[in-house]
């Protein structure tokens, strides 16, 4: 009896401590020199959190500052029990903050935003309210953006238009760092470069539901922008890939050997003027560029091909080496369960 009760305590115990370590909701912030912002922005956190009565966390990630903002970021998770604190070595970047981020928390719902004060913590138990509806991501839209508008808010502008054209994802604000996701949604994206902005492509390719909302957008009081205009052409690349990770790392050939066919045919054709242009107008072929360009295309058009094959073998190796599959299931409906 003693026993029962025994293990009966130790269970009811064990319950307890679990619904108290269950986390609803992690905030992911990345900081970069953000000395000043830091004291401010951990009190408003709580400030706009702590009505709601959500459980949630705060995940600071200091993407190697070389101001004070590790030391007081320490502090804070030395003294807040709702705050872990991860400090890189180095400058790794924002994107590959975020991923340290998600990897360090344990809330059902991952909120990322900016440590700056541009982002304001208010709009978090709206992005929430959102997510709880039913959506898996809940993007920020910044309406009054309170950026420079030459070199900021106009290459924007046009990058979440051709992201959007390119994606098939159409979000008015790729940009805005704040954005709710369901954690199974952004668990097992592995992030590159500047990637996190394209976490909702990612998603929906993957069969999540996304919406956006209007958020606030402040100017930057504190410490400065840690971007310039070098960024829009890194963004474009990274779309490229990601287009081409997301439509053909299955099938790599058909981008390759479709552009090789092409050049191919290109080939053909420029010789066939070529001779035509002999027959006709007597041009010998020595006078004429097009036989050269017709060679040239075609070795390019072969080496494309052959570079196709080479990139399907790496993607099975991927794939394989893994155990990946080259496919999501949303779930599986079966009578008999002693098969699952
Ligand atoms: N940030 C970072 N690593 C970097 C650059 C920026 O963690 O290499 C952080 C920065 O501290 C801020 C957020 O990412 O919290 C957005 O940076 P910033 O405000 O400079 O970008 P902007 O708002 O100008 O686009
Ligand atoms: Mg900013």
């Amino acid at each position: 009896m003693d026993q029962l009760v025994q293990h009966m305590v130790e269970h009811g115990l064990n319950l307890m401590r679990d619904e108290q370590e269950h986390i609803s909701c992690s905030i992911i912030v990345p900081v970069y020199d953000e000395e000043e912002n830091i004291p401010i922005l951990h009190e408003r956190i709580h400030a706009a959190m702590d009505p709601t009565g959500v459980a949630y966390e705060v995940v600071y990630v200091d993407d190697g500052s070389h101001d004070s903002s590790p030391k007081r970021l320490a502090e804070i998770a030395e003294s807040d029990e709702r705050v872990t604190f991860v400090q890189f070595r180095r400058n790794f970047g924002q994107t590959a903050a975020l991923a340290a981020g998600i990897a360090a928390s344990r809330g059902d719902i991952v909120v990322f935003m900016d440590a700056d004060l541009q982002n304001d913590p208010v709009d978090i138990p709206r992005l929430l309210e959102k997510i709880d509806e039913g959506y898996d991501v809940v993007s920020g839209w910044r309406i009054k953006r309170q950026d420079a508008a030459i070199s900021r808010k106009l290459p924007s502008m046009l990058a979440n238009r051709l992201i959007g054209s390119v994606t098939g994802v159409h979000l008015h604000d790729f940009g805005c760092t704040l954005k709710a996701y369901r954690r199974e949604v952004v668990e097992h994206i592995n992030l590159y470069g500047e990637m996190h902005r394209f976490i909702p492509a990612y998603a929906s390719w993957v069969g999540a539901d996304i919406t956006e909302i209007p958020v606030q957008h402040h100017p930057r009081i504190h410490g400065k922008s840690k971007y310039g205009i070098a960024r829009t052409g890194k963004v474009v690349l990274d779309l490229l890939t990601v287009k081409f990770l997301g439509s053909y790392s299955t099938k790599p050939i058909y981008v390759f050997g479709g552009l090789g066919l092409s050049s191919i045919f290109l080939a053909f054709l420029s010789i066939f003027i070529a001779s035509l242009d002999k027959v006709v107008n007597g041009v010998s072929f020595i006078q004429s560029p097009l036989l050269l360009l017709s060679a040239m295309l075609f070795i390019i058009g072969v080496q494309l091909i052959l570079m196709g094959f080479l990139a399907e073998i790496s993607v099975r190796t991927y794939h394989e080496s893994q155990a990946k599959p080259t496919y999501v299931v949303r779930r599986i409906v079966r009578k008999d369960t002693s098969k699952l």
